[in-house]
């Protein structure tokens, strides 16, 4: 990526400014190329580097700029910024979606769809999709190494009485204890606490229930072998502890949360830092998309430096140094949204909805 382009976005802080950068499609769509080519140009069905520009040439009709040819011989793909990403054949200018994008970013918590549509004026259904196009960008791929916490929660509120239905159970002998969706959040703990340094990364997935197979389903996609595992003495993680290169647990039972660096805090900061944004931005969300919303929650945590210390007391007196945290700048938030968009596709469903076509990048 050119430093011209990391300048302008580095130079955008306030609404205007970024009206100002967003500017023109033809600038948006050179921006969009070089964050998401940012290792140059490759083409998007083979891979191949080197492609020519189409723009201005007589092809019958003139060809529009932004469009390019595979140069490879037995492939000749004519593809743009936009072909095989999430926003694959968009009716939408480049700079409305920058603009969402960014928009969705400067927002602390996220912004629901309904808000987005006024915002940027589209309907409420698009600025959905393009909430969802954003999540798919964020899909993580890496598996998390270091030290990595572990936590499981639930999602959603008390179940409807219903009379049809039997009574829950108190999760012993296979009876359900809650409704409620379970969710297993994977939290790799920040490497440094020096100034500027980065938040670790957060993923969270919906499961099934909090067994063994789900929690090793889970860990396996998304946790390194050689990790540090921390968890609370949950049996699911007892026994797949054991796979990972390490695995320490803390007692919750016997009311403990910290035995010296031994805990599970930053998984259970980001759990409620889930619960919160679902509460307060998106009210309910559905399990089925739960995991899209999950990413972008995780792009939040990981999006931020420390940017100092505070000395404060617990509530038994004893001194804690705390990290202090700042966000990186929305805009320069999206080099890495767009960084491996190159084979994530959504699909529209015929009811409106979307399916994922498919989630993992290629060509990155
Ligand atoms: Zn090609």
């Amino acid at each position: 990526m050119s430093n011209e382009v990391v300048e302008t976005l580095r130079n955008i802080s306030t609404l205007s400014d970024m009206v100002e950068a967003f500017r023109g499609e033809d600038h948006c769509r050179q921006l969009l190329e070089q964050m998401v080519w940012a290792n140059g140009r490759a083409c998007p069905a083979c891979g191949y580097r080197i492609s020519t520009a189409l723009a201005g040439r007589d092809l019958g009709r003139r060809a529009r700029p932004g469009l390019y040819q595979c140069s490879n011989r037995v492939c000749r793909f004519q593809f743009t910024v936009t072909t095989r990403t999430p926003l694959h054949s968009t009716k939408l200018p480049l700079r409305v979606w920058l603009t969402a994008l960014w928009f969705i970013l400067q927002s602390d918590k996220g912004i629901s769809s309904v808000r987005l549509a006024e915002a940027i004026g589209v309907s409420q259904p698009t600025a959905w999709r393009m909430g969802h196009a954003l999540r798919l960008l964020l899909t993580p791929e890496d598996q998390l190494a270091g030290i990595v916490e572990i936590d499981d929660f639930y999602i959603g509120g008390s179940p409807r009485k219903n009379a049809d239905s039997p009574h829950l159970g108190r999760g012993r002998k296979g009876q359900p204890r809650t409704t409620k969706t379970p969710v297993l959040a994977v939290v790799r703990r920040p490497e440094q606490t020096q100034q500027a340094a980065p938040a670790g990364e957060a993923r969270a997935r919906v499961v099934a229930d909090l067994s063994e197979p789900e929690a090793r389903r889970v860990l396996s996609e998304a946790v390194d072998l050689s990790a540090h595992l921390m968890s609370d003495e949950w049996k699911s993680f007892m026994s797949i502890g054991q796979a990972f290169a390490k695995h320490d647990t803390i007692r919750h039972s016997e009311r403990q949360y910290a035995r010296g660096s031994i805990h599970a805090n930053s998984a259970e900061a980001f759990n409620d830092r889930v619960r919160r944004t679902i509460t307060g931005v998106f009210h309910h969300i559905s399990p089925r998309h739960a995991d899209l919303y999950f990413n972008e929650i995780g792009f939040r945590w990981s999006q931020r430096v420390v940017s100092g210390q505070a000395v404060r007391r617990t509530r038994l007196g004893r001194q804690v140094i705390k990290l202090l945290w700042s966000r990186i700048a929305p805009a320069l938030q999206l080099p890495a949204v767009f960084k491996s968009a190159v084979g994530r596709q959504l699909r529209r469903t015929r009811d409106g909805g979307i399916t994922i076509k498919c989630a993992v990048a290629v060509f990155g």
